[in-house]
């Protein structure tokens, strides 16, 4: 992926805001001569209103005033993306959308494509989230699909994978993530446009987390995975861990081995508790 496609409105006043920032050809967005940068995304869901951007103003002020080592993304809603990315231009919090069409334009009411989402200020967007591949019976192949389409429309992508608490008890966690990675990627992928975020779809939003070994025994099984399929350029991706991370547990999860940040729900909504995870990160 080439290095300015990554680049979002106002990089230049985000350069001065930051100046350790670089857009890079491979990974997310690195730290000058550094190791990859972790990313804390937070991933609003279907919650938000015009109201909501105080919180965004908050987060942006009380970012200004701190050197940031972490890449911080805000994924709104899509009604909410394009004044969420007014907002924060000029600084480097990047913007993501929650979904993407596989293609670019057509006859898909009620749909939105990532061409549409990268107009709106996004750079970023989340696909394969297990409220979509539960709730509403997302297989790998159309997610492989919505993968293709961001890349073509410059988007990094933040893929969740992650297992049911039946396939957890089942022992499958390993067969459902290898099978999740393999098929929800297209054939014509490029690292740099990709970041990871295992989710266990039991966790998500119920206050539990797995053990901090079990969380590093799938990111390093992830890891394995991505370096054998992009080489190389596999160990640069960003694996993300999702699933409750709330100010009180996020030091200790970011802490482990392969965490390179946090896929954070409900505990993004309020820029007090999204700033304490950004501080832990
Ligand atoms: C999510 O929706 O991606 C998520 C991790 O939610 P929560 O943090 O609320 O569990």
């Amino acid at each position: 992926m080439e290095a300015k496609r990554l680049r979002k409105p106002g990089f230049r006043e985000a350069r001065r805001f930051d100046k350790r920032l670089m857009h890079l050809g491979k990974g997310l967005v690195m730290a000058q001569g550094s190791a990859p940068r972790r990313l804390v995304a937070g991933n609003w869901k279907m919650n938000g209103l015009s109201r909501s951007l105080v919180e965004v103003r908050a987060l942006k002020s009380a970012l200004a005033a701190r050197a940031l080592s972490t890449t911080i993304a805000v994924c709104p809603p899509a009604t909410l993306l394009h004044q969420v990315s007014l907002e924060l231009k000029g600084t480097p919090i990047l913007v993501g959308g929650q979904d993407c069409h596989p293609e670019a334009t057509g006859p898909f009411t009620g749909d939105i494509s990532a061409e549409m989402l990268a107009d709106a200020g996004a750079s970023l967007v989340i696909l394969g989230h297990s409220e979509r591949r539960h709730g509403l019976h997302e297989s790998d192949e159309l997610i492989a699909r919505k993968v293709s389409g961001a890349q073509r429309a410059g988007l990094v992508s933040i893929l969740c994978i992650g297992e049911t608490e039946a396939e957890r008890d089942g022992g499958r966690t390993l067969d459902v993530v290898g099978r999740q990675i393999t098929y929800s990627l297209p054939q014509a992928m490029d690292a740099g446009a990709l970041v990871i975020a295992y989710e266990p779809v039991w966790a998500i939003g119920t206050g539990r987390v797995p053990s901090n070994s079990d969380i590093e025994s799938v990111h390093g099984f992830v890891r394995e995975r991505l370096k054998k399929r992009f080489g190389g350029d596999g160990a640069d991706i960003a694996i993300l861990y999702g699933g409750s991370v709330k100010p009180s547990n996020a030091g200790e999860i970011l802490k482990l081995k392969e965490v390179g940040g946090a896929l954070v729900g409900g505990a993004s909504l309020k820029a007090t508790d999204f700033l304490q995870i950004i501080d832990a990160a």
